[in-house]
């Protein structure tokens, strides 16, 4: 059983279930010659995909292009069903940074033949969460800064307040279908940069705030 890290919180949750959104960002859409979504389209990672700060992306050996994709990650603190947009963020413990590696030949095959995204998206190491930052310290999580280096060059830069359906919306969509319970988490969609990445890269992911100032980040390297 993992448990998850929250700043200056001692009792934290065990990861429960990981929601991701696909394609919630256009411009990343855009990239992967993908339709602008009309409702958020979702995916599961198993909890046993999760590697936390300083350890190893193992990449599977069926795939020859795995990719990066830096996301904004929600925690959630109080469960609920059928929570409406206006109160969400009340279930919110906190946010951090997160890295949804995706095989993408293997998911784009999926795609290409209407099948599951499950093993392109939910292999061993797929999802590298960086501690969490308690919501109260982040209050609007629409004003944050996404960023990711490799080897030092930077790959990714995005904002939260290019999401297509903002986190509020996300939790109450979400929670019409599927419980929410503590520890559960969620990847809220990249924004465009995604590429390969390759044996002995180091990854550094990083949450900033509006003013530029880092929260959380985390560091992984590929084996
Ligand atoms: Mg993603």
């Amino acid at each position: 059983m993992k448990l998850l890290s929250i700043r200056g919180i001692s009792d934290c949750p065990a990861i429960g279930k990981i929601i991701c959104i696909g394609q919630n960002y256009a411009k990343h859409a855009r990239e992967m010659n993908f339709d602008i979504p009309k409702a958020p389209i979702f995916f599961l990672k198993p909890p046993s995909a999760v590697i936390f700060n300083h350890e190893q992306i193992v990449l599977p050996s069926i795939s020859s292009d795995v990719h990066h994709e830096v996301e904004l990650t929600v925690l959630i603190g109080t469960g609920g069903k059928n929570i409406s947009r206006e109160t969400a963020l009340q279930h919110v413990a906190g946010y951090g940074v997160g890295l949804d590696m995706t095989m993408r030949d293997i998911q784009l095959e999926a795609k290409k033949n209407g099948l599951p995204w499950t093993l392109a998206k939910g292999f061993d190491t797929s999802a590298p969460l960086s501690e969490f930052v308690p919501a109260q310290m982040i209050g609007d999580p629409s004003l944050l800064g996404l960023e990711l280096t490799i080897g030092g060059s930077l790959r990714q830069s995005g904002s939260t307040s290019d999401m297509i359906f903002p986190v509020a919306s996300l939790i109450a969509s979400i929670s019409q279908y599927m419980t929410f319970e503590t520890g559960d988490v969620i990847f809220t969609g990249t924004p465009e940069g995604v590429a390969q990445v390759h044996h002995g890269d180091k990854l550094d992911a990083c949450l900033k705030s509006a003013d530029g100032s880092a929260l959380t980040s985390i560091s992984v390297t590929v084996a």
